[in-house]
């Protein structure tokens, strides 16, 4: 599901300006659930790991969980929402934003890609419309020319 937020407590759901919080409290499947599972007191001890792991358990069966995640990413509340804790939030956003960076590097590849093609498209058309051939063709000869004329320079 896209979630597209308006405000820091609001999305458009099918049309409608929806307050997530109210949402959440509405359709949540953590509604009855005891809280201590979902805000667990933070140690480190076992008590904690299988309270944070009810609660996951909990909104995996949650029909809004995926807004609950985007929320709980853009607010960083405390505690499991989402099926997700701070840390593993701290992970998504990481790698989110690698992966935002990895998809802007290969925007720039290809955007260079289209611009050398539109260099030397000109001459392989000319070419290939001289030859009567393909533009394929014509590229091949073209490089063949090329090398060849890089050859004799160079003997
Ligand atoms: S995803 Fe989890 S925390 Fe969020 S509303 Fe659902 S059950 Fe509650």
């Amino acid at each position: 599901m896209g979630v597209v937020f308006i405000d820091e407590d609001h999305v458009r759901i099918n049309g409608n300006m929806v307050n997530v919080i109210e949402e959440l409290g509405k359709n949540g499947a953590c509604r009855e659930a005891d809280p201590d599972l979902f805000f667990p007191e933070n140690t480190k001890d076992r008590t904690m790991f299988e309270a944070i792991s009810k609660a996951k358990s909990i909104c995996y069966q949650c029909p809004v969980v995926d807004l609950c995640l985007e929320y709980a990413l853009r607010s960083d509340p405390y505690g499991v929402w989402g099926a997700t804790t701070e840390a593993d939030r701290k992970q998504i956003r990481i790698d989110r934003r690698l992966r935002r960076d990895a998809d802007r590097q290969k925007a720039i590849r290809e955007r260079k890609n289209i611009e050398q093609y539109g260099q030397a498209r000109k001459p392989v058309e000319r070419k290939a419309s001289n030859l009567r051939t393909t533009a394929p063709e014509a590229f091949k000869k073209l490089n063949a020319e090329r090398s060849e004329a890089t050859n004799l320079m160079l003997s």
